[in-house]
């Protein structure tokens, strides 16, 4: 099942397009200077694993875009995969310019729409045919994931909207799988909650997404993602926040949102999406070390809220 046909030789057009574009240096790929390690943590009765990567030339990127300079305006035709994606073209599919991880992409609204707005149900549709097809059709055995950052404190640089792709690294199982792969598959009612792993101690909503795709219809993604940001909101509200900020990682097997109270670690490492599926961006010794000694799993704390399983739900949420 796919919501929205992809051209059957996207992945050959992304690969392709991709090398050409680094040999052209069109896009700048920091991976090679990058020094990553796997690190393990024992947090209450259970072992996670995230990634430290140490990347010195994230100091060279550019600043933050604005409305006024900005790239998604006008994709460079170089870093233009498709030039119209969607059920009524409404979409790009562009290269990151600046990837450390081979391939990374996104989803870019071809109209100025606000990174600060929710994901509309053509949005999450999209995303999740694009990683359906790339499960059925990418050769290469990586496992993609799709993220959002959204709002001020979620890690995002441009204000233009946009949904990123990007390849998990090899072996790498991300903290929150071990409750999605426990559970099954969601249904959205006031008597479900959302998943979230107790032994994480930051809040984290999790929908477990059927096995069976062809279960699937074209609601049920949007559903569940309403449910999950209507528990984020309300966490939000309940820690005194008045920003909607807000990290969405989407896989074939689960979506989740992870409500944000700050964009900074201590005010000095940034973590987004890629945070909250464990992976780590640094661009100094100093932080990686900085991570390892007060943990990932307690940054991941410090930026996002108190994990609230357990907690009653009453009439005061959203
Ligand atoms: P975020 O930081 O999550 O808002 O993601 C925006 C991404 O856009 C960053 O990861 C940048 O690497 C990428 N970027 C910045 N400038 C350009 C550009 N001119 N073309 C394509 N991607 C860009
Ligand atoms: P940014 O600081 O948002 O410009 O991120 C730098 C680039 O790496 C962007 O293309 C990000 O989306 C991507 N990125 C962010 N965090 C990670 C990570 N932990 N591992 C790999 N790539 C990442």
């Amino acid at each position: 099942m796919s919501f929205y046909d992809i051209p059957s030789d996207f992945v050959s057009k992304l690969t392709g397009k991709y090398e050409s574009a680094v040999a052209n240096e069109h896009i700048v790929f920091a991976g090679d200077s990058a020094i990553s390690e796997i690190v393990e943590r024992k947090v209450k009765d259970k072992t996670y694993e995230f990634q430290l990567t140490h990347l010195e030339t994230l100091k060279k990127r550019p600043a933050k875009g604005s409305k006024e300079e900005n790239p998604f305006a006008k994709p460079e035709p170089e870093l233009t995969i498709l030039d119209s994606y969607g059920p009524n073209d409404e979409f790009r599919v562009v290269f990151n310019k600046f990837p450390v991880v081979p391939n990374h992409f996104m989803i870019i609204t071809k109209e100025f729409v606000s990174q600060n707005t929710p994901l509309s149900p053509i949005e999450i549709n999209a995303s999740y045919s694009i990683l359906t097809h790339l499960k059925k059709h990418d050769r290469s055995g990586k496992n993609w994931f799709a993220f959002y950052n959204c709002g001020q404190q979620s890690g995002a640089s441009q204000p233009h909207k946009h949904i990123q792709f990007m390849t998990l690294p090899n072996g790498y199982t991300p903290p929150i799988d071990s409750i999605a792969n426990s559970s099954p598959a969601f249904i959205p009612s006031a008597k479900q909650e959302p998943l979230q792993d107790s032994s994480l101690p930051f809040a984290h909503y999790v929908a477990r997404l059927p096995d069976d795709i062809s279960d699937l219809n074209e609601d049920d993604l949007t559903m569940y993602f309403s449910s999950l940001l209507q528990r984020a909101l309300t966490t939000l509200k309940q820690n005194g926040h008045n920003h909607i900020s807000y990290n969405f990682c989407l896989t074939t097997k689960y979506m989740m949102v992870v409500p944000r109270a700050s964009g900074y670690y201590k005010d000095l490492l940034g973590v987004n999406s890629c945070g909250v599926m464990g992976l780590f961006l640094c661009k100094n010794q100093e932080l990686v070390d900085l991570v390892k000694h007060d943990g990932p799993e307690n940054v991941l704390a410090s930026v996002g809220l108190p994990n609230t399983s357990g907690e009653p739900t009453d009439e005061y949420h959203y």
